[in-house]
C-alpha cells in the first residue's frame, strides 16, 4: 500500500510540470476542483478535489430520508463552492440506478427495496442546484474508474472491481470502457453453487434466495452465524466458506469475461483473511484450465484489494466529474 501512494505522488508531481492535462485526459491544475459524492446505503461520502493528493473537503452523511440526505449534500457543496469552484461533478450510487441518458428517468435510483429511495432522481436533484457537467454511474463502476486512473487497475482495459460488504456488486471496464449495457452488471446476484449439506443456510436475498449476495454478504454471515462478521475469530470456519464463496464467482468471472485482474474491495472483502483463501480456492477451482501465468503463476498480483484503499468509491466520484467535463457530457 504504501509503494503505491507513493507512485501516484510521483504520477502527479510528473504530470503537473507537464501540462493541465495529464495522462488519459486527467487534469492535474490544482486550481480545477470537481465535486465527488460516493452514494451507499448507510452513508454518502462527499468530497471536493481532483485526486488522490488534493481532496480539500470531506465529508459523510447518513443515508436517510431522500429529501434529509439531498439537502445535506448540497449544503456541503455550497458552502466551499466560492472557494473551490467545481468544474464539474460524479455521482457513483448505490443502485439499481438508470445509466441510459435517453431514458425519462436517467440519474435515478430506480427499484432499489431501501425504504424511500426508489425512484428518486439524484442526478436531477445535483444538476438543478449546480449546472456543471455530471458524471454519473454505479457505485462500483466509479470505484473500477479511480482504480483505472490512480490505483490497482492502471495499464489495464479489461478488469473487474467487486465490493463485498452489506451488499455485493461489481462493475468494471471491458475494452477500455465501463461496463454498461443494458441496465448495468449485477454480479452481485449470479447463481453459484449451494452445498446445503455444508451450509444450511437457505440465503438472504430477497429476489433469489440463495444468489451469490444472498450467501456471502456482511448480513448473510451474521444470520447464519449468529454474529456479526467482524467478531467471528480468524480460524472460524465461516471465512473458509465466505472465500470458496467468492472463489466461486471468480471462477465465473474469469471464464466470462477474462479479466485481466479483479480488484475486491468493501467491508468482507478486505477482511484479512479473505484475499489470500479467495486466491487459493480460485486456483483449486480453475484447476489450471486458464492458461495464463498471471493466473497459474502471478494469483497475488490477480485478484488484489483496492490500490486507494477506502478512497476507492470518493476517488472514484472524482474521477466520473473528470470525465464528464472531458467528454463534456453535459445532458441537461
Ligand atoms: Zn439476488
Amino acid at each position: 500500500m504504501t509503494r503505491k501512494i507513493y507512485a501516484i505522488k510521483v504520477h502527479l508531481e510528473h504530470a503537473v510540470g507537464i501540462s493541465g492535462f495529464g495522462e488519459n485526459g486527467l487534469p492535474m491544475n490544482p486550481q480545477h476542483f470537481y465535486g465527488a459524492i460516493e452514494a451507499g446505503g448507510t452513508k454518502i461520502n462527499c468530497a471536493i478535489g481532483n485526486g488522490p493528493d488534493s481532496l480539500v473537503a470531506e465529508t459523510r452523511i447518513p443515508t436517510t430520508t431522500p429529501a434529509e440526505t439531498i439537502a445535506a449534500i448540497l449544503a456541503f457543496f455550497a458552502a466551499h463552492q466560492t472557494r473551490y469552484p467545481m468544474q464539474a461533478i460524479g455521482i457513483a450510487s448505490f443502485g439499481p440506478v438508470d445509466l441510459n441518458p435517453r431514458s425519462p428517468t436517467y440519474g435515478y435510483i430506480t427499484s432499489t427495496p431501501k425504504p424511500g429511495w426508489a425512484n428518486v432522481d439524484l442526478r436531477g436533484a445535483i444538476k438543478r442546484a449546480f449546472d456543471v457537467p455530471i458524471g454519473f454511474d454505479t457505485d462500483v463502476n466509479g470505484a473500477a474508474l479511480g482504480e483505472y486512473r490512480w490505483g490497482a487497475a492502471q495499464g489495464l482495459d479489461t478488469f473487474i472491481y467487486l465490493t463485498v460488504g452489506t451488499g455485493i456488486g461489481g462493475g468494471g471496464m471491458i475494452g477500455g470502457k465501463l461496463m454498461h449495457g443494458l441496465v448495468h452488471p449485477e454480479m452481485g446476484h449470479i447463481r453459484i453453487p449451494h452445498d446445503h449439506q455444508r451450509d444450511p443456510f437457505a440465503g438472504a436475498c430477497p429476489y433469489h434466495g440463495d444468489c451469490l449476495e444472498g450467501l456471502a454478504t456482511g448480513p448473510a454471515m451474521e444470520k447464519r452465524w449468529g454474529t456479526r462478521a467482524e467478531y467471528l475469530p480468524l480460524d472460524h470456519p465461516a471465512w473458509d466458506l465466505e472465500a470458496y464463496y467468492l472463489a466461486l464467482a471468480m471462477h465465473n468471472f474469469v471464464c466470462m469475461l477474462s479479466p485481466q485482474r479483479i480488484i475486491i474491495g468493501g467491508g468482507v472483502g478486505s477482511h484479512p483473511n479473505i484475499l489470500p483463501r479467495v486466491r487459493q480456492h480460485t486456483q483449486t477451482l480453475l484447476n489450471g484450465y486458464i492458461n495464463a501465468p498471471d493466473i497459474t503463476q502471478h494469483m497475488d498480483q490477480f485478484i488484489v484489494a483496492p490500490g486507494l484503499g477506502d478512497h476507492a468509491g470518493v476517488l472514484g466520484a472524482i474521477a466520473l466529474a473528470i470525465s464528464a467535463e472531458s467528454a463534456k457530457i453535459n445532458l441537461g
